[in-house]
């Protein structure tokens, strides 16, 4: 038997995957009802859709701009040339989910994992596993009981679904306040607005709603740890996977998680045995350049945002990334040095 801990998205998919290979697969989840509690802003470019299929009620929004602010209010606009999906991650978790389900595996739901990996316990019970997969999130108890939880750092998001005013097709994101923060529009009328930070997110959020300029009324509040990428951190030994967020697979620069978490657990169920080799091959390189750029922001000071979107005014700059996906900055990041070399002098924030 497979075990899985951690019925998010990435978990799902997982047992999904390996059901179809006849693979005798269960999940186990601690929480009553899968989905819920909600902790993302569920923004994902059209990649995904390469890597899963995706019910039509599970996309609420398509965007179609992005407005870009520095912290001094300076904003340059950007079209989307494959607008970005805005989904409901109660719905796609439980979509994945049902898909596992009909592919045979297994789910065990209010069932949290306390340890082990051949004998693993599970609640007040146990069970005798071939393979364990942890699939339960950044704070990963799969990760801390099998000695691979590594020295992970994490940024915190915090986020309210706020009804004000906004342009449906359009997100915003704020450089600089916190990370950065954002206004994801949800629905007519009702938006997902937030900043993922190292240090004290309610203040930065409090910044930002104050910077938007406009009335809101909360609805509700969400939040949660986002882990920095680790390339480091061992993420199969002696039968024990981790996926996901527990294997830190987010991008460091947007910490978007869910198209790389779905690129691992694929990659898993392709391959278990050169799970660790194969996805670093995938999507090492990309998380790696990508935890380089935030290594280099993590420094920038307003002024330096204030360039930085000046720079991507320009017309031939902006064109790049117009035209490409964020999740893969190795396909465009010489492009755009070439197209505007002044960026370069961002790169020696590296070494002072
Ligand atoms: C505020 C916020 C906004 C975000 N916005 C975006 C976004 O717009 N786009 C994007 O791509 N990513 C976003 N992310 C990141 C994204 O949410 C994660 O990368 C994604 O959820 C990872 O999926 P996962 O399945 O690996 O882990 P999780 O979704 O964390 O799922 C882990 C599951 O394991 C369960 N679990 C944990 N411990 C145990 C245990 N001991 N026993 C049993 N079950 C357990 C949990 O209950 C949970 O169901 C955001 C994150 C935050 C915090």
């Amino acid at each position: 038997m497979i075990a899985i801990v951690g019925a998010g998205p990435v978990g799902n998919f997982a047992a999904e995957l390996l059901a179809k290979k006849n693979k005798d697969v269960i999940v186990f989840e601690e929480h009553k009802k899968v989905g819920e509690p909600i902790q993302c802003t569920g923004i994902v470019t059209q990649e995904i859709k390469n890597i899963v299929k995706i019910k039509k009620d599970v996309i609420v929004n398509k965007v179609k701009k992005a407005k870009i602010f520095s912290p001094n209010k300076k904003s340059i606009d950007v079209k989307l040339t494959k607008p970005n999906l805005i989904i409901d991650r109660a719905k796609f978790d439980r979509s994945l989910a049902e898909r596992a389900k009909k592919a045979g595996a297994k789910f065990v739901l209010g069932a949290r994992y306390r340890g082990g990996n051949k004998k693993i316990s599970i609640g007040n019970k146990k069970y005798n596993v071939k393979a364990l997969v942890g699939a339960d999130g950044p704070a990963s108890s799969v990760a801390k009981s099998n000695d691979m939880y590594g020295n992970r750092k994490f940024v915190v998001g915090s986020q309210v679904r706020a009804k004000t005013k906004f342009e449906h097709d359009q997100v915003e994101f704020w450089l600089g306040i916190g990370e950065f923060g954002w206004l994801v529009p949800e629905s007519k009328g009702v938006a997902r607005i937030g900043v993922v930070a190292y240090r004290n997110p309610s203040g930065h959020l409090n910044r930002l709603l104050k910077n938007l300029g406009r009335k809101y009324k909360i609805i509700d509040r969400q939040g949660g740890l986002i882990p920095l990428y680790d390339p480091k951190l061992t993420i199969q030994k002696k039968g024990v996977y981790l996926i996901g967020d527990s294997a830190t697979q987010v991008k460091a620069t947007t910490f978007g998680g869910l198209v790389p978490g779905l690129m691992a657990a694929k990659t898993l169920a392709d391959d278990m045995q050169h799970y660790e080799k194969n996805v670093k091959k995938k999507i090492g390189r990309d998380l790696r350049l990508n935890l380089l750029i935030r290594n280099v922001m993590d420094k920038f000071d307003e002024k330096d945002y204030d360039e930085l979107v000046g720079m991507f005014a320009k017309d031939h700059v902006r064109k790049v990334i117009e035209t490409h996906d964020r999740d893969f900055p190795s396909k465009f990041m010489l492009k755009l040095l070439l197209k505007e070399p002044r960026l370069m002098k961002f790169g020696k924030k590296l070494v002072f």
